[in-house]
């Protein structure tokens, strides 16, 4: 929690100063477990390990697939018509990752989102070298939403993936038109009816024949990111690639 606050725009401007002396008296901790830190990382080493670690998962939804499967065999998207091609995510949600996705969407936990936008950026550099996005593009909640949670962990997620990924924001390029309700109450058919319609493209020019890359903390039953993509290829974009915290498979976990 000390570490959250270190990292605010206020404290950096009224304490940079006398930081080293702060640091003595209330030794940095991990963003995440609070465990103490002697460097300047924001997460300690384990925590770090659990937001960097590898799985293999079916590339174009980034779900968890046993390894005797292959690639194009994935049970769960095999059948979607979606307009993305690829997904990456850091895990599956379960145990420790579904903790973090829960409290990215907190103020107060706004650094964790960086570090896991900072380490999904640095996978869109590795797994989608053959293919850099022009763009990136958050899963944007409604206006009053965003107001009421004073956070919105897709945008602090996206601002660290363009940062790191060096690859440009396009912060307020979809709206939600409207209060759709939570994906995770809702069964796989109820939820794409839930988020039809409910996205708008605010400008379209910049996007003809571009690779846009849409980020969120947690993918599930995929209908939010293929409502959005349909419109993005709509409005000219020729790729969309899809970059999430974690990657949910059931009804039952969120
Ligand atoms: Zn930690
Ligand atoms: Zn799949």
């Amino acid at each position: 929690m000390l570490q959250a606050i270190r990292t605010t725009s206020a404290y950096r401007i009224i304490a940079w100063p006398v930081a080293s002396t702060i640091d003595l008296i209330l030794p940095p901790e991990c963003v995440w477990c609070s465990a103490s830190l002697a460097s300047g990382e924001l997460t300690c080493s384990t925590c770090h390990k659990i937001l960097a670690h590898r799985y293999y998962a079916c590339r174009r939804c980034a779900c968890p697939l046993p390894e005797v499967v292959p690639n194009e065999s994935c049970p769960r998207c095999h059948d979607e018509k979606w307009r993305f091609s690829r997904t990456l995510a850091l895990g599956p949600y379960r145990g420790r990752m579904r903790e973090a996705v829960i409290l990215m969407k907190k103020p107060q936990f706004e650094s964790l989102a960086m570090v896991g936008g900072k380490i999904l950026g640095e996978k869109v550099l590795q797994e989608l070298a053959d293919a850099i996005p022009d763009f990136v593009i958050p899963v944007p909640n409604h206006w009053t939403r965003r107001i009421i949670h004073r956070t919105s962990s897709a945008e602090v997620l996206a601002q660290a993936v363009s940062r790191q990924a060096d690859i440009r924001l396009k912060l307020y390029a979809v709206r939600r038109r409207r209060i759709t309700s939570k994906q995770g109450m809702l069964n796989w058919s109820a939820r794409r009816k839930n988020v039809r319609g409910a996205f708008a493209i605010r400008s379209g020019k910049w996007m003809e024949g571009k690779h846009i890359l849409l980020v969120d903390d947690v993918m599930t039953s995929g209908a939010t990111v293929a409502e959005i993509s349909k419109l993005l290829r709509s409005a000219g974009a020729t790729r969309v690639s899809v970059a999430v915290v974690a990657r949910g498979t059931g009804t039952s976990q969120n």
